[in-house]
């Protein structure tokens, strides 16, 4: 590896052109128009024609082997204003077309019950019924399927809203369920008198065994009035919990055990967090389903089951109530994360046993775990793509999700020196102090320069001071090269000239090197991070390193652990919520800030 060059002001002009120009053509950037517009826009550049013609050249077969998707995250760092301008309309990702779906009248639905907040599972759910309803420029909606008293709550209402809006799918229409649920009523009242469902009160072990046995109840022969008078009675709340329900009249010899009377009604007195205590009679699953469904207007329906027992019975629900047609089905593959559970079934324990510390915590494939972790939403959509359209089950390894949000993030996370575990390491031959002034990214000149003293006194991470040898020759990267003469000493007052530094880094790092000035020459050899060994240029860091949950389906007790550090100054002005780079360690976002100290996360290498 050599130290970044940076590119010069000209060639970062033709790649905003060939940038642009790619993006308007499927990908590929054409020479001669890039060419063209340079010339217009920049007249002043005419006399050199020539030489910007190779240079053109070189940078439009470059930016031809980037993925379309890189060509857009590029041009959005480097002139988002061209980007905006012309492919606002322009979708960048391909997913196959839906059957009978005719444009601006495709609706679809993301329906999640609240009582919990948004997994990746969600939002791969969410991302589909987007895409397509923007794909046929039709509308998406968020369904909230509150139909379970005791579980749902307001908060997770607004996290799920949240999480829409943070991954740029928002909905174009909001329904609440239990706001529905006269007309529930109604349809159930439709089906008692034409003698389809009928009460039951058998218990439910018994109604298991029969159900097993393919066998019916004796309350099967129950006439419409008699039904009738007893769900009046559930209505009122006559009945506890469990001692009523109100089935369907389905086929108790189906193949399909969903389809043997199942309960459509049940009783739940517990309150609700909208409706209050006004009803004592909820609607199950798929019944609610199968009606609003048809209320919505739901023409796309995705699944990630090939084979789902439910849809047979919403169908017939449906079928019943006379509310066609259905709607039609999408599917995309499941699929799981390795080592982090993406179902509310197993978060839910993690956190209400404190191992981790909540929805957010950054370990969890939660959204609001991945955005606190530092994983933007466009990593969450490309992997959706790339995960969804294939036919199996997949299994996400933690490290497709880091590459992706790498390619992603790269271009927008400023770069900084930091150091973790430091040692100090003194160079005893220099005699003035200079300045490091690196880019603050390599691929972009116009985001300036940060600036670092070096005096004489250093803080290297203890990782690299182990691997060194008395002896050997290093560069301290953006620097010169060192020379390290002596190892483990304790260095004290008498024993130093200080350069710009200052000693109190001898008490507070125990562990001191001394080395030797060789040379400001690039060489080859090992590049060492640093940071000056001077208060007024570094700013105490703690990285929290997150690690899979689960190792072989145990508990990983060490997921999580804080790595303590120093960075250089620059780096205090960074804001929470910010991503950036620690060179030759990884990226973070901070997380929280202290007067002395920047807790951030680690996001990945
Ligand atoms: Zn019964």
């Amino acid at each position: 590896m050599t130290d970044a060059q940076s590119p010069s002001e000209l060639e970062t002009l033709i790649k905003k052109y060939a940038l642009e120009n790619a993006i308007h053509h499927q990908g590929k950037a054409h020479e001669k128009s890039v060419m063209q517009k340079i010339m217009a826009r920049h007249p002043e550049l005419r006399k050199d024609a020539k030489k910007i013609i190779s240079e053109v050249e070189r940078v439009v077969a470059e930016i031809n082997q980037l993925t379309f998707e890189d060509q857009k995250n590029q041009l959005t760092t480097l002139a988002p204003e061209l980007l905006e301008e012309k492919t606002a309309t322009k979708r960048t990702y391909r997913l196959p077309k839906l059957k009978n779906a005719q444009r601006g009248k495709v609706i679809t639905r993301y329906a999640p019950e609240p009582n919990g907040e948004m997994h990746l599972g969600h939002a791969f759910t969410a991302f589909f019924a987007h895409y397509y309803a923007k794909e046929y420029e039709g509308t998406f909606v968020l369904r909230f399927e509150d139909t379970n008293p005791k579980q749902e709550r307001i908060e997770y209402m607004q996290a799920h809203r949240d999480a829409l809006k943070w991954l740029g799918l928002e909905p174009t229409v909001e329904r609440i369920v239990s706001n529905d649920i006269p007309i529930f009523y109604e349809k159930a009242e439709e089906l008692i008198k034409r003698n389809l469902a009928y009460t039951c009160n058998c218990p439910i072990d018994r109604l298991r065994e029969l159900r097993a046995q393919m066998k019916a109840c004796p309350h099967v022969k129950k006439a419409p009035k008699e039904t009738m008078a007893e769900w009046k009675k559930m209505l009122k709340g006559e009945f506890a919990e469990g001692e009523m329900i109100l089935r369907l009249r389905g086929d108790m010899k189906s193949q399909n055990a969903v389809m043997r009377d199942p309960a459509i009604f049940a009783i739940r007195k517990a309150k609700h967090c909208l409706q209050g205590r006004k009803y004592n009679v909820w609607p199950l699953y798929d019944f609610a389903v199968a009606i609003e469904d048809h209320l919505c207007g739901i023409t796309h329906v995705g699944r990630s089951a090939e084979f789902d027992t439910r849809i047979e019975l919403q169908n017939k629900i449906r079928e019943l109530l006379g509310l066609l047609p259905h709607p039609e089905i999408f599917h995309y593959a499941r699929f799981n994360v390795i080592g982090s559970p993406a179902s509310k079934r197993k978060i839910i324990p993690l956190i209400q046993e404190g191992k981790v510390e909540g929805w957010d915590d950054i370990r969890l494939v939660t959204i609001k775990g991945l955005q606190r972790r530092g994983i933007v939403p466009e990593t969450i959509k490309q992997i959706a793509v790339q995960v969804g359209m294939t036919t199996q089950p997949t299994n996400i390894d933690w490290s497709l999700i880091a590459a992706t949000n790498r390619k992603i993030i790269d271009s927008i996370a400023n770069r900084f020196f930091f150091v973790p575990n430091p040692v100090v390491v003194y160079v005893q031959n220099i005699t003035k102090e200079r300045v490091c002034e690196p880019l603050c990214h390599p691929d972009h000149p116009e985001r300036g320069r940060r600036t670092l003293p070096a005096g004489n006194l250093f803080l290297i991470a203890n990782s690299d001071f182990k691997q060194l040898a008395k002896g050997e020759e290093f560069r301290l990267k953006d620097l010169f090269n060192i020379k390290l003469i002596a190892k483990n000493v304790n260095l004290t007052k008498r024993t130093l000239k200080i350069v710009g530094g200052s000693e109190e880094f001898l008490i507070k790092y125990k562990t001191h090197a001394i080395a030797e000035f060789t040379g400001t020459e690039l060489k080859l050899g090992t590049k060492i991070q640093w940071v000056p060994a001077q208060t007024a240029a570094i700013v105490q860091v703690k990285v929290r390193v997150p690690d899979v949950l689960f190792i072989d389906n145990t508990f990983n007790e060490k997921s999580l652990t804080v790595v303590t550090g120093v960075a250089e100054k620059a780096f205090a002005k960074q804001k929470v919520g910010d991503l950036a780079q620690f060179e030759r360690y990884g990226f973070v976002r901070v997380d929280k800030k202290t007067k002395d100290c920047l807790y951030v996360n680690l996001a990945h290498k």
